[in-house]
């Protein structure tokens, strides 16, 4: 029978994202109108091997739609990676009558959801970070908080870097994926982005670009800089040693994470919150939620994880354009 689910579980993994509480609701909320249980398992896989799991009714997710973070905690867990710890989980997981557990987090959350539907629990996985960095879906929880706050960050840095007339390497986040530095460079009119997917390292092209920007009258230089490219404060010192021009670097870190959901982020999350719980009621497991071109679709875990994704070339040429 499809329909056999009665319990559901929820989690936060790997790093936190705007939205995430958003999804919670969705998921609680929907897997009670549809008569079903929830529970809320704090602290990720971590906390379901320490068995830190609570039961969530309508109110337990009141008030939180518009919150940061994520109410449920997040970690890591390397006990969880082994098979003795999956195989825990699963029993865990039994014990506490939860029968269909979605995972909320990124591509690594993704394979301990896949293990887990191996050992009998019906998994369904939102797609929850910031970095846009999941394959098979053009939209990831996060995303568009993470890039509004960074923007207006580097709005502010702009101001300053005018009035000084100074070069100013702004460095946001994204250790493999240059999503967020392509979307706030373009955003903030930058005038070099780089991003892991596309930099060849040439330090001195940027060197000249600067020195014959400034002869043609140019205030400041923004570079926007993925985190994966290295050291930007090196990178401040070299480009003012060799243009004479003040270079500062400004790294916005964690700033990006936090803060009040976008409306894109609550909806979107609310959507997929609530298509996780019904994949579920359809008895569907080992299931990704995705958002494509325009749709809520669902793929197969290993499916989704074999996807491969790159930066929008179109975006990325549009962006050397106006760089003028
Ligand atoms: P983010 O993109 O924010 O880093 P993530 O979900 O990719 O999120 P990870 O640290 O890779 O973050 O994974 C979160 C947790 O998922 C890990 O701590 C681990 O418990 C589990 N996990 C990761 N990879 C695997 C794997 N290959 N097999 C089983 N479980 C895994």
């Amino acid at each position: 029978m499809a329909n056999e689910v009665k319990t559901i579980g929820v989690l936060t993994s790997g790093g936190d994202a705007p939205g995430m509480n958003a999804a919670i609701r969705a998921v609680v909320r929907t897997a009670l109108a549809n008569g079903l249980k929830v529970k809320g398992i704090r602290r990720g896989y971590s906390g379901l091997l320490d068995e830190d799991i609570v039961d969530m009714e309508a109110q337990s997710v009141s008030d939180i739609i518009q919150r940061g973070g994520t109410i449920l905690y997040t970690a890591r867990s390397k006990e969880f990676m082994t098979t003795e710890g999956q195989d825990k989980a699963a029993e865990i997981c039994r014990k506490h009558g939860i029968d269909g557990l979605v995972v909320i987090g990124g591509d690594g959350s993704f394979r301990g959801a896949a293990d887990l539907a191996v050992r009998g629990i019906n998994t369904v996985c939102l797609p929850g970070t910031i970095d846009l960095d999941i394959a098979c879906t053009d939209y990831t929880i996060g995303f568009d908080t993470a890039v509004n706050t960074a923007m207006e960050a580097i709005d502010k840095v702009r101001d300053t870097s005018t009035s000084h007339e100074r070069c100013s390497i702004i460095e946001v986040m994204g250790r493999k994926a240059g999503y967020i530095a392509l979307w706030c460079g373009i955003a903030n009119g930058a005038e070099d982005i780089l991003v892991t997917e596309r930099y060849d390292y040439d330090e001195q092209k940027i060197i000249d670009k600067i020195i014959e920007r400034r002869k043609a009258g140019k205030k400041h230089y923004i570079i926007v800089n993925a985190e994966g490219i290295g050291d930007s404060n090196n990178m401040a010192k070299r480009i003012e040693a060799a243009t004479g021009m003040e270079a500062r670097a400004t790294i916005i870190g964690h700033i990006q994470r936090g803060g009040s959901p976008t409306c894109i982020d609550r909806v979107h999350a609310s959507a997929m919150g609530a298509y996780g719980v019904d994949l579920l009621c359809k008895g569907a497991s080992n299931r990704v939620v995705g958002y494509r071109d325009g749709n809520y679709v669902d793929y197969d875990i290993k499916e989704a994880l074999a996807m491969k994704k790159d930066i929008d070339q179109y975006l990325y040429d549009v962006s050397k354009t106006l760089s003028r």
